[in-house]
């Protein structure tokens, strides 16, 4: 795909997004597919923000049970499955193993209620339902697992993802449909006539151009760089010191909250933190705190691995960007939904949401750009069509 910044300037567009995340890739695909002519500007490479820094599943979100978010887990799993079928070379089924220790937060019967929920939930999709486990076949599974007071356990499907090779198939889904796609190319500011919205200023950061687009409608979609957020984070450590065989669900040890240890080549993943940040999208890290945070896990569930500080192999933190607010004082509880909202100028600006479910939150946006354009109203086709197989192929 060769990058074109003139091509900013060459048309008045139906719509221009800002973002190229996810959110920002799933909504220009949506709204090019639709017939709307579309520009998507990025100020760094496509998935550069939170979009590339996720735990790569595209999952239901079992803990949001815990906190009655049962729509949320429904459109979940209907989004997990859908992007099993559309993109098989990006989203395939991943096991998971969950032990269950004497004394845990959620025993063995709550785990089994939630995981039937789940199933139910997921009924008439291509995923296995979960099974009960007793500790030997826990042991079987994941032989270096802590034995001492393992009271069983649960094995269970969700999907994992390529996140970077999801957006960028998203990208350029949109380009063959006529979009125009730049990166390196930031919005400024907006530019308003009458009163509304009709365009932005962008800078390219590759060359000392500018360029100032005009659109019909601007939608926002730059995730933590205009909400409020939580911050996530991540390290590796050699898999083969974890010697997990695959991905484990466990509770912090800490604090009770759900966590993952995934497998990635021949190293082992641990994430993640969820904690209230102050911190630019631009430059946060994974702090020392949360290091220790993740290996208290990985070491509480793994106990010969050992690992210390000296044992991480990378770190890497992002920033959820949230829509609801918080109904709990746990970071881990408030909603992972997300909020459509047009302001009196007629920008339309989405915050909230997961990876798992960009696709129907851009069905939504684009709804909305449809009635505000005065278009009538076409259905989103996203769900029908495959996703492209790229190999990276994207500038
Ligand atoms: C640690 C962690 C783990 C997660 N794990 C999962 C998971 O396993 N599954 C799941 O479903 N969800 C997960 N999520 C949530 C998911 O990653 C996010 O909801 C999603 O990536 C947000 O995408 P986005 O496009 O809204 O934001 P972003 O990916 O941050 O994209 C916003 C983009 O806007 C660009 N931008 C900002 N300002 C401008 C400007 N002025 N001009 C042009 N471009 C601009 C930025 O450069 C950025 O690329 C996780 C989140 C975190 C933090």
């Amino acid at each position: 795909m060769q990058r074109t910044f003139a091509a900013l300037e060459s048309r008045v567009f139906d719509v221009l997004v800002i973002g190229g995340g996810i959110t920002g890739a799933g909504i220009a695909r949506d709204a090019a597919m639709r017939g709307l002519s579309v520009a998507i500007v990025e100020k760094s490479d496509w998935a550069s923000g939170t979009s590339s820094r996720s735990s790569r599943l595209i999952h239901g979100g079992i803990r949001y049970l815990e906190h009655g978010r049962i729509g949320m887990v429904r459109e979940s799993v209907r989004e997990r499955e859908t992007l099993l079928r559309i993109a098989p070379h990006l989203v395939k089924p991943l096991e998971f193993t969950w032990p269950v220790y004497r004394s845990a937060r959620l025993p063995r019967w709550k785990l089994r209620a939630g995981l039937t929920i789940y199933d139910l939930l997921a009924r008439g999709g291509t995923m296995r339902p979960h099974r009960s486990l007793d500790p030997d076949e826990v042991i079987q599974r994941e032989p270096c697992l802590r034995s001492k007071e393992l009271t069983g356990g649960a094995a269970y499907f969700d999907a994992t993802t390529d996140d970077v090779g999801l957006t960028r198939a998203n990208v350029t889904s949109a380009v063959e449909h006529g979009a125009v796609a730049v990166n390196y190319a930031k919005a400024e500011s907006t530019t308003v006539s009458a009163g509304k919205v009709d365009g932005a200023l962008v800078s390219d950061q590759a060359d000392a151009l500018r360029a100032r687009v005009s659109a019909r409608l601007l939608v926002s979609a730059t995730g933590p760089w205009q909400a409020r957020g939580t911050k996530g984070s991540h390290i590796s450590v050699s898999g083969e010191r974890v010697c997990n065989r695959g991905a484990v669900t466990m509770l912090s040890p800490v604090d009770g909250r759900v966590m993952f240890v995934l497998p990635s080549g021949r190293q082992t993943i641990v994430g993640t933190t969820d904690i209230f940040t102050g911190e630019s999208p631009d430059d946060v890290r994974a702090s020392e705190a949360e290091v220790s945070y993740l290996l208290a896990a990985a070491n509480a569930y793994f106990p010969d691995a050992k690992l210390t500080e000296a044992d991480v192999i990378a770190s890497w933190a992002g920033i959820r960007p949230l829509a609801a607010a918080p109904y709990g004082r746990n970071p881990s509880s408030i909603s992972r939904e997300h909020n459509i909202v047009r302001d009196s100028r007629g920008m339309i600006t989405v915050t909230g949401g997961k990876l798992t479910t960009y696709r129907s939150m851009a069905a939504g946006v684009v709804d909305e750009v449809m009635r505000s354009l005065g278009r009538s109203p076409v259905a989103a086709t996203t769900h029908e069509h495959a996703l492209p197989d790229i190999d990276g192929a994207v500038a």
